[in-house]
């Protein structure tokens, strides 16, 4: 939405606000306006989760509740005021959802899904049934509210003070999600091998996304427990973690507003549904089926049509080279990368058995061999991809045996992959701003109060990001969705991406498969771009012409042995190699 639009409708939410005392709204509205506030509170944190880092979860009424009985026991038990059990509310929140985030790094998709389920009932079933501390359905009495000039908040209180926080919140996510952050999300929901690839931790997303979303449900729970000033084991039920997912999902999830919406029509819904309560199930489940059929993007990704996406023009490239200016050259002298006695076998295959090599800095090194030969894995056991069983890989002098992909990444190696792994619907900027993701230097401090340092950053980084789409032939199409791209460019723009992430060693799979002639030729000038700009260069290749043109040195690999290495007219010569490329046998 247009900063105007986004302008206007702060200004008319916070006018509104100002206004409520003097419009006579009786308590029956101010019930409802308080749950649209309480609900949007919840699903705005759900959203990061679910919309923006991809993990569905069907157990948050399980973090209602860890922030409701926090807020209940600290004040009803210990006698704890309002404002610090709302504070205890949200750590409490925090530490279950680091505890509910574990799964995730293990389980994805409806494996997740099931442990959330599971994390839901066994929260519903200890509140039900721990009654000397919980109540069960009994229920916890006097939980304390805020008060405002020493009189406990009213319901007029209430919604304003949901309101101003319902506004706070969103600024702030609006600040995250534009951001370094926003993008992580996006690209661990995308392709996460890729995002390791340039040195994102999907384990440190995931976990913060599950973090925010834990925080803002223990904030909705204690809100509902202090206004209620009663809370019991009724409020949690399987039913609302649905709830608070088609809030997400049929406002639009993955969109900033999307939350709003749901929350504003949904609560509305309930409240008019609440008099035949057997209809208000059947209406969650044909929202879900027959909303969502006709509106994928949910009531937000329909209502964006009518409005003007953000300009996306503001930042203009830096100054050109910008190939050069940003990386650093490699060390001369020592190899760039040592590999000895690599071996990676899956049962009876073993496509990586005992292989030694150096690469020496600043040349473009070729791995070739025939289709099976176990390039791909050697490349996946080198960028981390892949965990070796054996063998050692030193780069620049350090040991990186065995690091995840991330931590290789941000050692100074990034690749792209034989099967496209592009941010397929994002914008070519966007690729390669999560290819830049190590060096916008924001911390989650500054991007949430999106503060002038953090803002300074994402410019740079826009800038950078511009000059190197620039520099790769890209500039033209930068805002346009990654895979509205031609295939060559596509493959182009994942260089682009693992350029972004300033590698020392770049390692590129198979980057002319699929290419034209003439793709291939505009592709072998740009690889000696990049090796005139000081990166070394491993790029596994089937074209033998590209190969032959660009490599300084080639290795060639056979059943998963190194049968060759040295110079490209040597190796073209090399009877071993024949052999493996014509399938004769050696002493033929
Ligand atoms: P191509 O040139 O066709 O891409 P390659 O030289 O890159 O081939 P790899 O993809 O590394 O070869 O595969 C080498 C062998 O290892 C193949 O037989 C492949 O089936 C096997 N392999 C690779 N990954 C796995 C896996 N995850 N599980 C089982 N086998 C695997």
């Amino acid at each position: 939405m247009g900063q105007h639009l986004h302008t206007l409708g702060l200004g008319a939410i916070l006018g509104a606000l100002a206004a409520l005392p003097f419009l006579g709204i009786n308590d029956f509205y101010l019930q409802i306006l308080f749950t649209i506030g309480v609900n949007y509170i919840a699903a705005a944190g759900l959203n990061v989760l679910v919309g923006y880092a991809g993990q569905k979860s069907l157990g948050h009424a399980g973090l209602f509740a860890v922030g409701a009985y926090t807020a209940a026991i600290a004040s009803a038990d210990f006698g704890i005021g309002a404002w610090t059990s709302i504070g205890l509310a949200a750590i409490t929140g925090a530490v279950f959802g680091l505890v509910i985030a574990a799964p995730s790094v293990r389980v994805s998709g409806p494996s997740l899904a099931m442990v959330t389920i599971g994390f839901g009932i066994v929260v519903e079933k200890i509140v039900t049934e721990w009654t000397d501390i919980f109540k069960g359905q009994a229920g916890i009495y006097g939980i304390a509210a805020p008060t405002f000039l020493g009189k406990s908040f009213t319901n007029l209180h209430w919604v304003i003070f949901v309101g101003l926080l319902s506004v706070g919140l969103h600024l702030l996510f609006r600040s995250l999600l534009s951001g370094r952050f926003g993008r992580a999300f996006m690209a661990v929901q995308l392709a996460e091998p890729a995002a390791e690839s340039v040195g994102i931790s999907v384990v440190r997303a995931k976990t913060l996304a599950f973090v925010i979303s834990a925080i803002t449900c223990a904030l909705a729970g204690a809100l509902v427990a202090q206004q209620n000033q009663y809370f019991n084991s009724d409020f949690i039920t399987f039913n609302l973690s649905i709830f608070l997912l088609v809030v997400v999902i049929f406002g639009g999830s993955g969109s900033l507003y999307g939350p709003l919406l749901g929350a504003v029509v949904l609560t509305l819904l309930d409240a008019w549904l609440a008099r035949w309560p057997a209809l208000q199930h059947f209406t969650y489940g044909a929202l879900l089926l027959f909303a969502l059929y006709l509106m994928p993007n949910g009531l937000a990704g329909a209502l964006s049509r009518f409005f003007p996406a953000r300009s996306n023009m503001a930042a203009k490239p830096a100054a050109s080279g910008a190939l050069v200016a940003a990386f650093t050259p490699g060390n001369s002298g020592a190899p760039l990368l040592a590999v000895s006695g690599l071996y990676k076998a899956y049962g009876g295959i073993i496509p990586v058995k005992e292989v030694s090599f150096e690469i020496s800095p600043g040349k473009v090194h070729a791995l070739i061999g025939p289709n099976g030969a176990g390039k791909t894995t050697l490349l996946n056991l080198i960028s981390g991809h892949v965990p070796e069983d054996r063998g050692s890989v030193i780069f620049e002098g350090k040991d990186i045996t065995g690091l995840p992909a991330n931590r290789v990444a941000s050692a100074g190696i990034s690749r792209t992959f034989q099967n496209l792994k592009l941010f397929g619907h994002l914008s070519a900027l966007d690729n390669v701003l999560i290819g830049a993701h190590l060096h916008v230097g924001t911390g989650i401090a500054s991007a949430l109060l999106g503060t002038p340092g953090n803002r300074r950053a994402e410019t740079k980084a826009r800038e950078d990001a511009l000059a190197l789409l620039d520099e790769l032939g890209l500039g033209a199409r930068a805002f346009d969705p990654a895979n509205s791209l031609p295939y060559g460019l596509q493959r182009r723009l994942e260089i682009a991406r693992a350029l972004a992430s300033r590698p020392r060693l770049l390692l590129l799979d198979e980057p002319a498969a699929g290419l034209n002639p003439q793709e291939t030729r505009e592709l072998g000038e740009v690889i000696r771009r990049i090796q005139a700009a000081g990166i070394t260069i491993l790029l596994i290749e089937h074209h033998m012409d590209l190969v032959m043109g660009i490599s300084d040195h080639v290795l060639v690999l056979d059943y998963g042995e190194k049968i060759a290495e040295g110079a490209p007219e040597a190796i073209r010569r090399d009877p071993k190699v024949i052999a493996a490329y014509l399938g004769v046998e050696e002493a033929a």
